[in-house]
């Protein structure tokens, strides 16, 4: 892939956000780092990245499609319904369990994806 300055930028967007941001929050960050840069521009190059195996697409049910930099270590996400924040989470009980989950019915497990959608647990102190 030939990398732009553009394209640059917005790789390196992507690179520093710990966030999952959707395309146009990506647009924001990286147009105020090159104020040139355009939002089909934005759209494109996440494209390319996402076919590249680069970055990879959440869809958390908000309608929006969110982005993140193909982390090194495998990582499950929580969502928070009430805030909309996500949480990254890896359980070595829960990775255990698929890979055996998948051998039980015949297969070898290689890949998975694990979203959790919960509210906050009410905390009694703030209730009194
Ligand atoms: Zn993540």
């Amino acid at each position: 892939m030939r990398m732009t300055e553009q394209r640059r930028v917005i790789a390196r967007v992507l690179e520093n956000s710990t966030d999952h941001p959707d395309v146009e929050e990506v647009y924001r960050r990286a147009s105020a780092i090159d104020d040139k840069i355009s939002i089909s521009t934005v759209y494109r190059t996440v494209k390319l990245f996402e076919d590249a195996g680069i970055i990879a697409r959440h869809d958390f049910r908000d309608g929006r499609s969110r982005y993140e930099t193909v982390p090194d270590e495998h990582h499950d996400h929580l969502i928070d319904l009430r805030s909309g924040q996500v949480i990254e989470f890896r359980n070595e009980e829960i990775e255990a369990l698929q890979d055996l989950i998948a051998k039980r019915l015949g297969y070898r497990l290689v890949d998975h994806r694990l979203e959790l959608y919960a509210v906050p647990l009410d905390d009694p102190k703030k209730r009194a």
